[in-house]
């Protein structure tokens, strides 16, 4: 008899600072390809930004935004792991962890346009297959990679967006509803962003 393998969502993102479109995208993925479990993974060192908050702050608001959901989990692999955040590591790291399981690389449709750029590219297809979240109105052509597993899903509720997340909260504006209330209160306890309202 054939063993079903478990379906693994990687869900990789800088999340600063997470944002409710970030868990809708994970609920709605999940949804789209049967997944048992997604695991949530914030990047260590980004390699394209020079100012994001710290890895610290960056973790412990993805642990209190997913605490409630028993399929969502939280990995330290690419804060734990020194130099550059690169998706080949973090998925040879998350397949060490689930070696019997099928892995979906869940990002923005504007970090995997990019992906043909991406360290081991060759290495990164044989690790995942992977999902692309676009925005309402963002289109997205899938980069020409023969052996990749790439997949679209639009998701309304990424019209939130981490950069205007920040702005709001930078010029005082509420951010109440754009995150999970426990993310509020974390912003507003360490002065992230200006302080939340
Ligand atoms: P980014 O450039 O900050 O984000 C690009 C866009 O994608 C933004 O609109 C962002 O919206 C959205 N986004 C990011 N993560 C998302 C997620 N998990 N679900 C839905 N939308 C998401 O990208 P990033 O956060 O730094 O990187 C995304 C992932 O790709 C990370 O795991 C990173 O390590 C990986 N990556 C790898 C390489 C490489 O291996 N060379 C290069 C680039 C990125 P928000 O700002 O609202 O999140």
């Amino acid at each position: 008899m054939a063993t079903i393998r478990p379906r693994i969502g990687v869900m990789g993102g800088t999340f600063d600072p997470i944002h409710n479109g970030h868990l809708v995208a994970a609920s709605e993925v999940a949804n789209a390809f049967q997944l048992d479990e997604v695991i949530f993974v914030p990047t260590g060192l980004p390699w394209h930004k020079k100012t994001v908050s710290s890895a610290e702050h960056r973790y412990l608001m993805t642990v209190i935004a997913t605490a409630a959901n028993p399929n969502f989990t939280v990995s330290r692999v690419d804060l734990d792991r020194p130099g550059i955040t690169y998706t080949v590591d973090t998925l040879i790291d998350i397949s060490a962890a689930h070696p019997d399981a099928d892995l979906f690389f869940i990002s923005g449709s504007d970090a995997i346009a990019q992906i043909l750029a991406w360290k081991q590219i060759d290495k990164v297809w044989s690790l995942a297959h992977f999902v692309a979240v676009t925005r309402p109105g963002h289109t997205l052509e899938l980069p020409d990679a023969p052996g990749a597993q790439m997949s679209v899903l639009e998701v309304p509720a990424m019209a939130i967006s981490s950069t205007a997340v920040r702005e709001r909260s930078n010029t005082g504006k509420p951010i109440w509803y754009l995150v999970p209330d426990g993310v509020v209160q974390y912003i507003g306890k360490h002065g992230l962003y200006g302080g939340a309202k």
